[in-house]
């Protein structure tokens, strides 16, 4: 058993005996909080490309692209500074409300430079055991590989045992193949599972990935333990399943209950602090650095080659309202595309044959669709409208 999932099944312990989903299942490291405070000048933003690995037993584990769209959205209102519940214009720690000046975009290009929609799935039959697990993450064990953790945030959707609601790996922390977040798929996105349905629940296991710990510090929470970062108050409750619209004290001092650190419900939850953020900076300029530099997120330019016009392929109906059907001259493995009018391609897969019927959720407007051939080559290039 690894050290990090012999940690997390300490947690499955200490869960069961709670009656809410325990909010994270990140135990920090034992060691004090290493990186230096970024002092730099703050340049305009860093982008971070997502790819969000769906592995699934059971159909409702499948979540639609819309909720991984929201999770995005949700991550970049978070980080953004735009979560904010209406009362929190009366509350002391209003001030601390800080832009992160970090976004997040769901890849457009693939490890090996192909378009993709940034969104992976796996219907998994095998027995194994999801969240927390090592198999999780290996294709070869039931799970689907990281992309290249250098490049990306990779981050898993899957089911959790336990009543856990996500983990993820602190910087330089466990193999690079397993580096990333984990969210149960019931927390994951917007219009998600109450009490954690506004997708904080991924916003705070980013936070742990760009080198956050919790406020209450490593280890239980306790006044005799901090963590490290002086602008968030010693504390030594967690808020599990709790919504405080009012000063709550501990250690002597108002609690900072609305950060997205603590275990507080979604809809209470409102700020990273400035040194929080700095922080974040010093991982994004130290140990996670590459992220910067990739180019997960740089469209793939919609090919520019002739369709060959003596293949015939029929494409109906168009409109379609969700169900559509390609037809093709002659057998082969094809890949059909879907871009939208930003050239961002929404919708991809391969079928084999000379048929396919697809049903699919993109929303109502008009797509660039392609089809290209085992070489590559592109067959069929045509506007095709979804109305709903
Ligand atoms: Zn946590």
């Amino acid at each position: 058993m690894s050290v990090r999932v012999y940690l997390l099944f300490l947690v499955f312990q200490l869960a069961a005996s709670v009656s809410v989903s325990q909010r994270c299942g990140f135990v920090t490291p034992e060691r004090e909080v290493t990186a230096l405070p970024f002092s730099g000048p703050l340049s305009d933003e860093i982008v971070i490309p997502v790819v969000v690995h769906i592995v699934w037993q059971e159909p409702e584990e499948n979540i639609p692209d819309e909720r991984v769209w929201s999770q995005i959205e949700a991550l970049n209102e978070a980080f953004g500074a735009q979560h904010i519940p209406d009362w929190m214009a009366q509350s002391v720690f209003s001030p601390y409300i800080t832009d992160t000046k970090i976004r997040f975009c769901l890849a457009t290009r693939d490890p090996q430079g192909l378009p993709t929609t940034g969104i992976e799935r796996r219907h998994t039959n095998s027995n194994i055991a999801l969240g927390g697990t090592t198999e999780l993450h290996y294709t070869s064990m039931g799970g689907l590989d990281a992309w290249d953790p250098q490049r990306y945030l990779n981050i898993w959707v899957t089911r959790f045992a336990g009543g856990i609601t996500g983990t993820a790996s602190f910087p330089e922390q466990g193999p690079a193949a397993e580096d990333g977040v984990e969210v149960h798929y019931a927390f994951f996105g917007k219009d998600a599972t109450v009490p954690y349905d506004q997708g904080i629940t991924t916003v705070h296991e980013v936070g742990h990935y760009l080198g956050l710990p919790h406020p209450w510090g490593p280890d239980a929470p306790t006044c005799n333990q901090d963590d490290g970062i002086d602008d968030t108050p010693l504390s030594e409750l967690t808020y599990q399943g709790e919504c405080p619209t009012w000063l709550v004290f501990s250690c002597g001092t108002p609690d900072m209950s609305m950060n997205f650190m603590y275990y507080t419900n979604d809809a209470c939850m409102a700020l990273f602090t400035p040194q929080q953020r700095d922080l974040m900076w010093a991982t994004l300029n130290g140990p996670r650095s590459t992220l910067k530099d990739s180019d997960g997120c740089v469209f793939t330019p919609v090919s520019t080659d002739t369709p060959n016009e003596g293949i015939g392929v029929r494409l109906y109906p168009n409109p379609n309202d969700g169900v559509l059907s390609v037809q093709w001259d002659y057998p082969d493995q094809m890949t059909l595309e879907w871009y939208d009018l930003h050239g961002r391609c929404v919708k991809r897969l391969s079928a084999n044959g000379t048929t396919a019927r697809i049903h699919h959720r993109l929303p109502s407007g008009t797509y660039l669709f392609q089809l290209k051939d085992s070489q590559g080559k592109v067959i069929d290039r045509r506007l095709c409208s979804v109305v709903r």
